[in-house]
């Protein structure tokens, strides 16, 4: 049984997450859950605060698992090359109904170790390079929307809140 997904506004979305440091069982389960999380939603990413469980774990996948070996599994992921611009549209699972083009760096080279605890380095430009990006800020806690400015964010979130207040959200 797949868990709801935690959506905006719910209080672990907003706090950074806590790295993991064992490598068990427990782990192998979390992200075989948060991937048929992400399938079924469907999504090209998801991070473990969206499930419900506080910790720096990402999974990838641009293909929706149409692909084989496209899926990234991040684990503790550190960002440590961001270059160039690009703007595009944005979504997230978490904010479902609502996108907004979000200014990001269009090359990024991650950090992470994977499921096992093995050390790996992800490059990305476009469409990886966003994902990448997103998937760090939500373990850092951050949206995309605490990414934008003004009145697109007001907006949005003023129609979050009126989604909740009718019990919509
Ligand atoms: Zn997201």
């Amino acid at each position: 049984m797949l868990r709801p997904l935690v959506k905006y506004g719910a209080a672990g979305l907003h706090t950074p997450a806590a790295p993991v440091t064992t490598f068990d069982d427990e782990l192998a389960r979390l992200v075989d859950e948060m991937v048929a999380a992400m399938y079924a939603a469907p999504g090209i990413g998801l991070a473990a605060p969206q499930d419900g469980v506080p910790l720096r774990v990402s999974v990838i996948d641009l293909s929706v698992g149409k692909k084989g070996g496209e899926l990234l599994t991040l684990v503790n992921p550190e960002i440590t090359e961001l270059d160039g611009l690009q703007l595009e549209e944005e979504g997230c699972l978490s904010i479902p109904g609502f996108t907004a083009t979000v200014p990001r760096p269009d090359r990024t080279v991650v950090r992470a170790v994977d499921r096992n605890g093995r050390p790996q380095t992800i490059e990305g430009t476009g469409l990886l390079a966003r994902a990448l990006q997103h998937e760090v800020d939500h373990l850092d806690g951050r949206l995309f929307l605490d990414r934008l400015r003004g009145i697109k964010r007001d907006m949005i979130v003023r129609k979050i809140r009126k989604l909740d207040r009718a019990g919509k959200w």
